[in-house]
């Protein structure tokens, strides 16, 4: 198997799962921006410090540097949705849903051989997967993540520039409707990157 075959079928399977837009570019586009981890603490997210995947329990851009060194491509996945659903009760749902698929993609590439296959989304897992627990079980000391499978770390707190890399794949972030009047349309994007 080429990395183009193996990179073709992860792409079909983030596709299958529900993915808009999915690409394979190489590490080195994607861009740090240390700045963007700041925005986590202040104005703070109410979810800062709740899980492993967000800070001050990452490490940040320093520590993801380092993850793309060891890693040659990253496989880039959009979901375009209607804006009004990221402002509603289904955008847990929906993030949930993007943790989910770039979590299936990284173990996929795991299974074919990238063994430093890992995948990043947005948003908290604790916002997400244990909302109604009282802690995370990680952090609490209690034992090992709830949802192994499913939750994955996100973007911001490794200061990754999801608009410019969004970009750098091709596609606008600033989606246009196909004609005016059309209900407005958003996107939440992950990555996994491979090696
Ligand atoms: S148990 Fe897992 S899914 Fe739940 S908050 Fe902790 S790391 Fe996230």
């Amino acid at each position: 198997m080429t990395d183009t075959t193996d990179f073709d079928v992860l792409k079909q399977l983030a596709t299958s799962l529900g993915a808009s837009d999915v690409t394979v570019i190489p590490t080195h586009r994607i861009k740090i921006d240390e700045k963007l981890v700041d925005f986590c603490k202040e104005p703070r997210c109410e979810n800062y410090g709740l899980s492993p995947g967000c800070p001050p329990h990452v490490t940040g851009p320093d520590g993801f540097r380092a993850l793309l060194e060891d890693r040659s491509h990253v496989l880039v996945v959009r979901i375009v949705v209607p804006s009004a659903v990221l402002f509603s009760d289904e955008r847990r749902e929906l993030m949930a849903f993007l943790h989910e698929l770039v979590a299936t993609v990284e173990l996929a590439a795991i299974k074919r051989g990238y063994k430093k296959a890992m995948a990043f989304a947005g948003g908290s897992c604790k916002d997400l997967f244990c909302f109604d627990e009282e802690d995370c079980n990680v952090l609490s000391g209690r034992g090992e993540c709830r949802n192994p499978t499913r939750s994955r770390p996100s973007m911001s707190g490794f200061g990754v520039n999801v608009s410019h890399l969004l970009q750098t794949c091709g596609w606008d972030p600033n989606i246009k409707v196909k004609q005016p009047g059309d209900e407005p349309l958003s996107w939440v994007a992950g990555i996994v990157l491979l090696g």
